[in-house]
């Protein structure tokens, strides 16, 4: 078979892929090892109900051309239009609708003042654009100790397991962990006029910031209809499921690849959006990887209870070390059905069993104690969200050089490794593809 684009990985990255070259006018085959498309932006389904893989909404990239592209199905009267997700953040006590640590919950009143003493000092000498070796002297440049010790190091080093001294600078961003609430709303906003300060400080309320783009979640059901959609997009006759490529090679001007079924497929140009040690594995038989990069496992517990969440949050995110749950999204609070659907991301080796995460939700205040269990079940992701080491990006960069030296080859998604994000890996698919 003879096409223009091979591409190898069906989730966001790859379908995007395709649309945006076929777009282009170009022929392609989307190959994925698994049964279904959408990777880590599907849904699954226990019994009857279906559950996400932790926290997604469609979201509009604020480019009319992508868009245009990607959010044909998402418009219609069976999707919910959401102006303002509603995230909460627990830590020390609930702050309902910002998911940035709130420091006047989190500390007593002394504390407070220190902090916000060397936060002042802190901001004569230190910016945040200055290379720092790690992400805990970064942030204790850029916050000072009290900020640094009692709250982002402690957050930080919960949902990384790892200390702050390893991860590298901006480590912290994948969880957003870079600002902190300090003083009142209107003290805040105030403050917020100084870039200085713009940089450290949150509002209260993401209402509050600039206007986020709209986002849509299914009236019924979970994320993969999005998914599924697009892949309806692209043409089924254009995706092979089930298959991986199990050989590469590079001649002439494309390149030949040999699928697991044995066909042998011919393109122009191969697209490849799955991490890189396979494909240079594959094509460099001297290549020897100088790292490699660690990713957390990630535990889904999935309930539905008989009762309505107490918070009216959309999904928490809980920084707080004393919890082993990293955040709850709460199906119900988004559609407005009746049945309480919870999808609770744990990062762990160690599965937790539902009481123990049951016990999570009713300290953290997401729930009534008096709320029954009426189902749950449990996934596990062995490989979820990245730790970003200063030795996983010394990984990364060293496997990016060396693929980046293939003829004809486009590397998106998990193989460029620097986006975790899924607007973020679909606004470099697309702008990388045309
Ligand atoms: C628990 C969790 C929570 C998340 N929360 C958020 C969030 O709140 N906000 C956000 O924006 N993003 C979030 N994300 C991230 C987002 O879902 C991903 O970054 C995005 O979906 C990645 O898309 P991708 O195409 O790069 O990779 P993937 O989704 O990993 O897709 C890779 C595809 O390649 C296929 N594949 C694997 N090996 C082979 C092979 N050898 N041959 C062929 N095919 C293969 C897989 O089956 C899969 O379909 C979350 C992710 C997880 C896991």
């Amino acid at each position: 078979m003879k096409v223009d684009d091979l591409i190898v990985g069906g989730g966001v990255a790859g379908l995007v892929a395709a649309l945006a070259a076929q777009n282009k006018g170009r022929k392609v085959l989307l190959v994925d090892s698994a049964d279904h498309v959408g990777g880590l932006l599907s849904s699954i389904q226990h019994a009857s109900y279906t559950f996400d893989y932790g926290t997604h909404f469609v979201s509009a990239t604020g480019r009319p051309n992508i868009d245009e592209v990607l959010l044909s199905s998402v418009t219609k009267e069976d999707w919910l239009k959401i102006p303002h997700v509603n995230a909460g953040s627990y830590f020390k006590g609930l702050h309902e609708s910002s998911t940035v640590i709130n420091a006047l919950n989190a500390l007593d009143s002394d504390t407070l003042n220190k902090g916000i003493g060397e936060l002042v000092g802190v901001l004569q000498n230190s910016t945040l654009s200055e290379k720092y070796d790690n992400a805990e002297d970064q942030i204790k440049a850029v916050f000072g100790d009290v900020f640094s010790t009692h709250i982002l190091i402690p957050a930080l080093e919960k949902l990384y397991q790892v200390p702050a001294s390893s991860l590298a600078s901006n480590a912290q961003l994948l969880f957003g962990l870079s600002r902190l609430i300090i003083a009142n709303p209107e003290v805040s906003k105030a403050l917020k006029e100084l870039p200085a300060f713009d940089d450290r400080i949150a509002y209260h309320s993401a209402e509050e910031g600039p206007k986020s783009p709209m986002k849509y979640y299914p009236k019924v059901g979970g994320i993969h209809q999005w998914v599924d959609q697009l892949a309806d997009q692209v043409g089924k006759e254009c995706i092979c499921l089930g298959q991986s490529v199990e050989q590469l090679q590079y001649q002439g001007e494309g390149i030949k690849a040999r699928l697991s079924d044995g066909d042998v497929i011919e393109a122009e140009r191969l697209v490849w959006t799955l991490p890189l040690f396979p494909l240079l594995r594959m094509t460099n038989s001297n290549w020897q990887p100088t790292g490699k990069p660690q990713f957390l496992s990630t535990q889904l517990m999935h309930l539905v209870i008989d009762k309505a969440p107490i918070t009216s949050c959309h999904y928490v995110t809980n920084y707080d070390p004393d919890f082993k749950h990293f955040r709850a999204t709460l199906y119900s609070n988004i559609n407005h059905r009746n049945d309480h659907r919870i999808t609770v991301e744990v990062f762990t080796q160690d599965p937790l069993s539902v009481e123990e995460i049951f016990n999570e939700l009713v300290e953290t205040g997401l729930i009534d104690k008096k709320s029954l269990v009426l189902f749950s079940a449990s996934d596990f992701l062995p490989i979820s969200f990245p730790v970003y080491t200063k030795d996983f990006l010394t990984a990364r960069d060293d496997m990016l050089c060396e693929a980046e030296k293939l003829p004809n080859t486009l590397l998106l998604g998990k193989a460029r490794g620097d986006q975790f994000f899924m607007n973020d890996v679909i606004i470099d698919a697309f702008n990388r593809v045309t």
